[in-house]
């Protein structure tokens, strides 16, 4: 994440997520956990729209971003994911039974 992050406790900018803030050496553990999650949530959307598994793929992507608004690849990754969700719903492939 190329953002700048901010550290909640004293505004400073920070540019890496410690555990600790250097300027006020307050605790940032919750930040690091919402990040890993963010981060999960983003690779969980990858997985699904390789998977085809649009609305899943769409839920993780939003999710990823309401935490980091600023993550761009999770957003032009949303967006193609809105592409093909939509275009499935016009014309679903015939599928073997
Ligand atoms: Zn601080």
């Amino acid at each position: 994440m190329a953002n700048p992050i901010i550290c909640p406790l004293c505004k400073g900018r920070l540019l890496d997520l410690p555990r600790t803030c250097p300027g006020c050496g307050g605790d940032l553990g919750g930040l690091v956990k919402l990040r890993d999650f963010a981060n999960r949530r983003f690779n969980t959307g990858l997985r699904m729209a390789k998977a085809e598994r649009w609305e899943e793929a769409e839920e993780a992507m939003v999710a990823a971003l309401a935490i980091d608004p600023g993550d761009a690849e999770a957003g032009r990754v949303l967006a193609k994911i809105r592409q093909k969700s939509a275009g499935r719903r016009r014309r679903r492939p015939s599928q073997p039974d």
